[in-house]
C-alpha cells in the first residue's frame, strides 16, 4: 500500500513538476516563436494600397505569413470620386481602400505596420526591412506596392486642384465633365496626343502650350481643323474654390474661364529602396519586371502604378492579384527543389 503510494506520490510529483516545469519552458519557447513570429514573414509588402492589398489577399488565401507596410499616402487620396473599377464607381477612394483593408484582415496570416519603410537589404535567406519606427522585419520575398510621386509644376493653385478639376485621366474623370469648357496643359507631340484623345469628350477644347507651341505646323493644323484653339501666353495662377477650377490668369493678366484642366505630369518612384537594392528602371522611369512581375533582382517584385502607366485602380489590383499569385508559386517551387 505504501508501496503503491509512494509510486504513486513519485508518479503524481513527475505529473505536477510537468505541469509546472513544462508551461514555463514550453511558454518561453512559444514566447520567443511568437516574437519571432512576429518579425519573419513569407512576404513582406511595401505599400498597402489597392495593388499591395490585392496582393495580400492572394498571398492570404494561399495560407502565406505576409507582412503589409504602409504609410497611407496613395496617389489618388485628393480626388474625391474614383471612377471605372466595377463595383465601386463613385465611391470615394479612402472607403475603397478601407473595405479592401476590412476583407484582407479576415485572413489571420497577413497583418500590418502602419510605417514607412526607410531601409532594405538582402540577407542570405531573403530581405530585412526597417521603418521609422525602428522595426526590422524579415522575409523571403519582398512586394513593391508603392506607386509614383506626381510633380507639380510651380502654378499657384495647381496642387490644390489636383484630382478635382485638373485631371490626369479621362477615362477615370471624363465622363463627370463632358461637354464642359475644358483645357488641355501641354506642348509638342503629348500636347497634340492629348488634345486629340480629350476631343471625345468635350467639344469645347482649348490646349494651352503654358509658353511658345512646339507644335509642328501640320499638328496645328489639324486641331485648327477640329476646331480646336490653341494659347500660348503663359500662366500665373489657377484660380479655384475648394479645387473647383474657376479661371485660368495667365502672366499678362488676362483671364479665361475654364470648369477643367487635363494634364499629365511628370513623376517620381515615390519609394526609392528598390533601386537601392539594385532593381533597373524602365526608360520611363517605371520598375523593370517580367511578365510574373518579377523585378531584376531575384526575389523582389513590383505591382500597380511603379511598374506601368495605365494608371487605374482596377489596373493596380489586377496586377498586385497576379503579383501574389506569382510569388506563391515560385515559393512551392523552392520548396520542391529544396533551393530555400
Ligand atoms: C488624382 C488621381 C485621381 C485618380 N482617379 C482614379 C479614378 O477615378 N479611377 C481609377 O481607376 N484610377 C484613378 N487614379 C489612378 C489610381 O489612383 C492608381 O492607379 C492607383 O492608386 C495605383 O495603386 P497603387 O497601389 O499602385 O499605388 P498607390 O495607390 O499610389 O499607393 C501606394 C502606397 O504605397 C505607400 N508607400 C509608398 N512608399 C512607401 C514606403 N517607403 N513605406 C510605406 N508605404 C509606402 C503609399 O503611402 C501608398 O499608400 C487616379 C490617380 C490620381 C493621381
Amino acid at each position: 500500500m505504501e508501496n503503491l503510494s509512494r509510486k504513486k506520490f513519485i508518479k503524481q510529483g513527475g505529473i505536477m513538476a510537468s505541469v509546472f516545469v513544462l508551461p514555463l519552458s514550453f511558454h518561453s519557447i512559444l514566447n520567443k516563436k511568437e516574437m519571432s513570429d512576429k518579425k519573419h514573414f513569407d512576404v513582406i509588402i511595401i505599400g498597402g494600397s489597392y495593388s499591395g492589398l490585392a496582393a495580400a489577399m492572394a498571398l492570404g488565401r494561399a495560407l502565406r505569413k505576409v507582412l503589409i507596410i504602409d504609410n497611407e499616402k496613395p496617389c489618388n487620396r485628393q480626388t474625391p470620386h474614383s471612377h471605372n473599377f466595377l463595383t465601386q464607381d463613385g465611391k470615394a477612394p479612402k472607403e475603397i481602400a478601407s473595405l479592401a483593408k476590412q476583407q484582407v484582415s479576415m485572413y489571420d496570416t497577413v497583418v500590418f505596420h502602419n510605417n514607412l519603410a526607410t531601409n532594405a537589404s538582402k540577407t542570405e535567406n531573403g530581405f530585412e526591412v526597417q521603418t521609422s519606427s525602428g522595426d526590422i522585419f524579415k522575409s523571403k520575398k519582398l512586394i513593391f506596392a508603392t506607386g509614383i510621386k506626381d510633380e507639380m509644376p510651380n502654378i499657384k493653385g495647381f496642387s490644390e486642384c489636383w484630382g478635382i478639376s485638373v485631371l490626369h485621366c479621362p477615362y477615370c474623370h471624363g465622363y463627370e465633365v463632358r461637354n464642359e469648357t475644358t483645357g488641355i496643359l501641354g506642348n509638342g507631340e503629348y500636347g497634340f496626343e492629348f488634345s486629340k484623345l480629350i476631343s471625345n469628350w468635350s467639344k469645347d477644347l482649348t490646349l494651352f502650350t503654358n509658353g511658345k507651341s512646339t507644335l509642328t505646323s501640320e499638328q496645328a493644323a489639324e486641331l485648327e481643323r477640329h476646331h480646336i484653339k490653341t494659347v500660348e501666353k503663359e500662366i500665373e495662377e489657377l484660380e479655384h474654390i475648394n479645387g473647383q477650377l474657376q479661371n485660368i490668369i495667365f502672366k499678362d493678366g488676362s483671364k479665361k474661364s475654364l470648369k477643367v484642366i487635363y494634364t499629365r505630369l511628370p513623376f517620381k518612384q515615390h519609394c526609392l529602396i528598390p533601386e537601392h537594392l539594385g532593381c533597373e528602371l524602365t526608360e520611363d522611369g517605371y520598375i523593370k519586371i517580367d511578365t510574373s512581375h518579377k523585378t531584376t533582382i531575384n526575389g523582389i517584385f513590383a505591382c500597380g502604378d511603379n511598374v506601368t502607366r495605365m494608371r487605374t485602380v482596377a489596373n493596380a489590383v489586377s496586377m498586385g492579384t497576379t503579383t501574389g499569385m506569382m510569388i506563391n508559386k515560385e515559393l512551392i517551387e523552392e520548396k520542391f527543389t529544396d533551393k530555400k
